[in-house]
């Protein structure tokens, strides 16, 4: 069984997808990882993320990349979103993506394009939304947690660039697969969110038979 999990920036899409994956017995890819993987190394490499030719370059990067804790930073975040724009990229990281969802016994992928893109087979899709202003909250109170100084304001408008660029580029942008599950978390804290989905879930395999 493949779930594929989509939706954007601080939606809750990544704890919704480790949560499912606990619960379900199934191996977990967080794609956003690997767009982070090469914003981070574009910037090693000198390069610019706007650039197609240096974007791909940086697709290369060496999978110890995948655990420097530097990836999860808001920088790190906005290159990833700039070099994610590129067809070229995208496309060098699909035959990745697409092996991890097809390994048997089945796999659940979270990201911006899993249920469009990437596993258009996948039995279950979830897209999972809130408003711009619960996320940049979401966000905001994780930051400040780590005693990060950033203002709410200056998230809010970060997390709106980064929607529009994920919405408005041509090749794979976010949107509900016509056959997702829309999952608003707006009003849901953690557990809630979590348990919503299970239900939603378990709902869908129930009407699956
Ligand atoms: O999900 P996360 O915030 O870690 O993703 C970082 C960026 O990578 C996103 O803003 C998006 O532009 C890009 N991305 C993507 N397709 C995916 C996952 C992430 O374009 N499947």
């Amino acid at each position: 069984m493949i779930i594929a999990v989509d939706g954007p920036t601080a939606s809750g899409k990544g704890t919704i997808a480790k949560a499912l994956a606990d619960h379900f017995n199934l191996p977990h890819l967080d794609t956003g990882l690997l767009y982070r993987a090469v914003g981070r190394q574009v910037a090693l490499n000198g390069g610019d993320p706007d650039s197609p030719a240096d974007a791909l370059a940086a697709c290369d990067f060496s999978d110890a990349l995948l655990d420097d804790p530097i990836l999860r930073s808001e920088e790190v975040g906005g290159l990833a979103s700039r070099a994610s724009i590129h067809p070229q990229v995208r496309q060098a990281l699909f035959e990745r993506q697409r092996k991890f969802a097809t390994q048997p016994g089945g796999a659940i992928l979270d990201g911006r394009d899993i249920g469009t893109i990437i596993a258009p087979d996948a039995e279950i899709k979830l897209f999972v939304t809130a408003s711009v202003h619960k996320r940049a909250r979401r966000r905001w109170l994780e930051m400040t947690g780590r005693e990060i100084e950033i203002s709410l304001d200056a998230i809010e408008e970060d997390i709106a660039a980064r929607d529009a660029r994920d919405i408005g580029r041509s090749d794979a942008p976010l949107r509900a697969a016509a056959d997702a599950l829309v999952l608003d978390t707006t009003s849901f804290d953690r557990e809630q969110a979590i348990e919503a989905a299970i239900e939603a879930v378990e709902g869908a395999l129930e009407q699956r038979g």
